[in-house]
């Protein structure tokens, strides 16, 4: 078929279509209606109103930005299954979202008296689908968060040599505030406090006919192309006032780093504090910090725009510190755990950064003791403990315990190790036979943990195992294998399985393991719901399975997910 009727039967009833379902085969697809990159084509579909759309209508409408239309049409994007990953982003955010615990930064008026309960998290993948939960559209001050921003202008400006003079790169272990430097009185890097400082008096020098603030209002444009211009970035005369009377520390690294190797090309260090101060001050929002990470995250190119806003290489050298440092002095245990290169700020903001895939950011004002929002930081450790953003997730050899992965590569290479073993089993290779029996074992057990095999049981087992291996078995051949299992005298035929899962777990990779959780799955969930008996069974054998709970909670709410749907 030609592609452009491709394009148009993925949309079309009886010959015609409308805008309203183009419009929402695209934002089904992670593309906001709004996008730039198809803003021809929403205003010829706006005009159209409600009428009816023909093939030969279809095709003068979209042939402009057809590249892209057809890429979201056809599900090509980074995340092919949009849908799918955000309502799993949604089990994440709701699980977060109780957490009371913290309190607002209070050394400034502006900070206390900020709504604690607030709450969001936008999204935006490096082909720019976006999505927000709650909170999104709040603006704040963007604190520490400018810091690592500041860092890439001066890199981009200056280069690394020069910078590299007077900003180090090391993590300081300390707290953000630190007035201690490194032996060469460098600051430690340019997201403590002192190395900000720093590089606000880099920036600063660099044009010394510009004012303070006209020069943060160049930093200012920088983030409004980092987050495509979705919506102003702001500045908080508010929160800079409050600042300044309170920056006695600030103030104090400042003359300290006058003191030590001087200022870069003598700048004037109230200038160079008012730069500073006001970088904290620019206020934005999360869905704005999301695109900005996004433009880190796909090599300084902004999804949403195309524009190239920063070199690739600036872009490297900025994440890199920000891995190491981005989380003040709890930036060592970040890594470990989350192992992304992020920035937080005192407002309560977290902007994250997944290299080619997405960036993200949440907003929560209660903060933990190192200054880091505290349902920010559990949101990004329940992100990476449901999926494989971690950046050594791709050292797992198979083994991540069963983390999602919803890149296309990703879901292109898990049909075909689905598909390769399917085809090994039906030549007995050892391997695939072992997961192919455990994955009946599993099946067994669960029929058996009400102590009796009915027919329709059998029936769904067998329904069970078609859709997962590609053949139907005999429901005979099962039949037997109950009986067998029974006949083994095995009182709690559930237990002995769970024993048989541990012992075979060390021979079996991610791959087997999802499948024979899928079965068991599947064959609790053959009558509609899964009960209190079947919830509690599915999570011990993922357990004897060393799948990840959070990844558990995921299926059921998938499944949930399914049964609520209207079909
Ligand atoms: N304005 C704050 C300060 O300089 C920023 C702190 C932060 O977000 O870490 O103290």
């Amino acid at each position: 078929m030609d592609r452009l009727r491709e394009l148009f039967a993925l949309v079309e009833v009886n010959g015609t279509t409308t805008a309203k379902a183009i419009q929402a085969r695209i934002a089904s697809s992670g593309i906001c209606l709004d996008d730039f990159r198809l803003a021809s084509t929403m205003a010829k579909l706006k005009a159209l109103g409600k009428r009816k759309i023909d093939f030969a209508g279809f095709s003068a409408l979209v042939g402009e930005e057809l590249l892209m239309l057809s890429r979201a049409f056809k599900r090509q994007l980074v995340i092919p299954d949009w849908q799918e990953f955000c309502t799993d982003i949604e089990t994440v955010f709701k699980h977060v979202a109780p957490d009371r615990s913290g309190s607002n930064a209070d050394y400034i008026p502006i900070l206390r008296d900020a709504d604690p309960e607030k709450w969001g998290v936008a999204i935006c993948s490096v082909d720019g689908q976006r999505m927000g939960l709650g909170d999104v559209d709040v603006y704040h001050s963007i604190q520490s968060v400018s810091k690592p921003l500041t860092y890439a202008f001066g890199l981009a400006r200056e280069g690394v040599e020069f910078i590299n003079q007077f900003v180090g790169v090391e993590p300081s272990g300390r707290p953000f505030n630190s007035l201690e430097l490194l032996p060469d009185q460098r600051p430690f890097n340019p997201c403590v406090n002192a190395g900000a400082i720093m590089m606000a008096g880099l920036v600063a020098s660099g044009t010394p006919e510009l004012d303070a603030r006209q020069i943060t209002q160049t930093i200012m444009d920088l983030w409004a192309n980092l987050s495509g211009g979705i919506a102003p970035v702001r500045f908080s005369e508010e929160t800079m006032l409050s600042e300044r009377e309170t920056a006695h520390n600030n103030f104090a690294i400042a003359y300290l780093l006058r003191g030590g190797r001087g200022l870069p090309r003598d700048v004037d260090l109230h200038k160079m504090m008012d730069v500073y101060l006001s970088c904290c001050s620019i206020e934005m929002n999360a869905q704005m910090l999301s695109i900005a990470a996004a433009t880190l995250a796909n090599g300084g190119v902004c999804p949403i725009t195309g524009q190239q806003v920063l070199s690739t290489d600036v872009v490297k050298k900025t994440l890199s510190v920000m891995q190491a440092s981005g989380l003040y002095d709890n930036a060592g245990t970040f890594t470990l755990e989350v192992g992304l290169p992020a920035k937080s700020g005192v407002a309560g903001a977290v902007m994250v950064v997944i290299p080619n895939l997405m960036g993200f950011a949440t907003f929560s004002p209660r903060l933990d003791a190192y200054g880091n929002s505290v349902r920010g930081v559990s949101f990004c450790a329940q992100l990476v403990d449901r999926f494989t953003f971690h950046i050594y997730d791709s050292l797992s050899g198979g083994r991540s315990g069963c983390k999602r992965d919803p890149r296309a590569s990703q879901h292109s290479r898990k049909q075909r190790d689905l598909t390769d073993l399917r085809w090994a089993v039906s030549h007995g290779d050892r391997y695939a036979t072992k997961v192919r029996d455990l994955m009946l074992d599993c099946m067994v057990a669960i029929t058996l943990a009400d102590g009796e095999i009915e027919a329709p049981e059998i029936a769904s087992m067998a329904e069970a195992y078609a859709e997962i291996m590609g053949e139907r078995p005999d429901p005979q051949d099962l039949q037997a294998l109950a009986e067998a299992t029974q006949a083994q005298g095995a009182e709690a035929p559930f237990d002995a399985l769970l024993e048989r899962l541990r012992q075979e777990l060390p021979l079996l990779d991610d791959n087997g393991r999802e499948l024979i959780l899928e079965s068991a799955f599947r064959v609790a969930c053959a009558d509609g719901e899964i009960e209190p008996e079947e919830d509690l069974q599915l999570r011990a054998i993922a357990r004897a399975l060393a799948i990840n709970e959070g990844v558990l909670e995921l299926e059921i709410a998938r499944f949930q997910r399914r049964l609520t749907r209207p079909s």
